[in-house]
């Protein structure tokens, strides 16, 4: 005779019974509209070093870590006598690379990823490249772990895409000299179930590509790097500026824009205090967060 099975019946039936009903309203709700149960973190570092955290897993991206002034200015670029960085970090290198667990390094320029950055890393640390040629430089470096995103990968539960741009304007890369400089650069999509879809755009003007990835992954966090840099003798920037930000927030109507990249290397044309008497004056001050240094944002 099997007393116990008798008296864990009716409960077993009532949990199930419960999960059943619980899974039926959560269809319901998913039908509504995706629903974000847990946040997403982002803490701006300091120019376009970020840190973006779903859940457990929390990446680096662009980490130029080095002190105030430690490198000349880029040359034939806007302010070129100013060095770099601009300023100081608000944390120590160590706090900062404290509970990564990926990095991830959309072009290998200097203020995206620097000598004091690879110093402070450990060198087992998984490290995502837009391509071959990165990976292979990182790795020279003395990484370990180095992968190369070429469209799709997963790290501790986040899907992560490879997105496209272009670091200048048409007319720069008609000129080979100033195209071998700028080069490639990445932009990424982060994706989690229960979690608000990131799209980090990385060093691109405005392109036909940033509105496939927008249309695409319908992201609801739109980081960009909107410093509006300048290089001498070009009209244009190399990056976004503030007329991006407005058409990020047009394009993206469900999105918070955070922008990012100013007010921390020579080139960039536009400053924080000036995007943000821009985006008041186009009313969309509650649409764009403009991170100081150290501030942490939840979405
Ligand atoms: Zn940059």
């Amino acid at each position: 005779m099997n007393l116990v099975n008798f008296k864990t019946l009716p409960l077993a039936l009532s949990v199930i019974t419960a999960v059943a009903s619980s899974q039926a309203s959560a269809g319901v709700e998913a039908a509504k509209a995706p629903v974000a149960v847990h946040k997403v973190d982002l803490q701006q570092v300091r120019n376009a070093t970020v840190k973006i955290t779903y859940g457990d897993t929390t990446f680096l991206i662009d980490p130029m870590l080095a002190k105030k002034g430690t490198y000349p200015g880029f040359e034939n670029t806007y302010r070129s006598n100013l060095r770099n960085p601009l300023v100081d970090l608000t944390e120590p290198p160590a706090k900062i690379i404290s509970g990564v667990d990926a990095v991830i390094v959309t072009h290998t320029h200097l203020d995206h990823w620097d000598d004091a950055a690879q110093k402070a890393l450990p060198k087992d640390i998984p490290l995502f490249t837009q391509h071959e040629d990165d990976a292979k430089l990182i790795r020279s470096q003395g990484f370990k772990n180095v992968r190369v995103l070429t469209d799709e990968a997963e790290f501790g539960g986040v899907k992560l895409t490879k997105a496209g741009g272009q670091h200048g304007t048409d007319e720069m890369y008609a000129a080979p000299p100033l195209a071998k400089l700028l080069g490639e650069a990445m932009g990424v999509v982060f994706q989690a179930p229960g979690y608000k879809t990131l799209y980090l755009a990385g060093d691109t003007i405005w392109r036909k590509e940033v509105d496939q990835t927008i249309e695409k992954y319908g992201p609801e966090i739109i980081v960009l790097n909107a410093g509006k840099a300048k290089v001498n003798g070009f009209e244009g920037a190399i990056i976004m500026g503030e007329e991006d930000v407005l058409r990020a927030s047009k394009a993206a109507t469900n999105a918070k824009i955070v922008a990012v990249h100013m007010d921390a290397v020579n080139h960039m044309s536009l400053t924080r205090e000036e995007l943000r008497t821009y985006v008041h004056g186009h009313g969309i001050e509650s649409r764009v967060d403009i991170p100081e240094d150290g501030a942490s944002l939840e979405f």
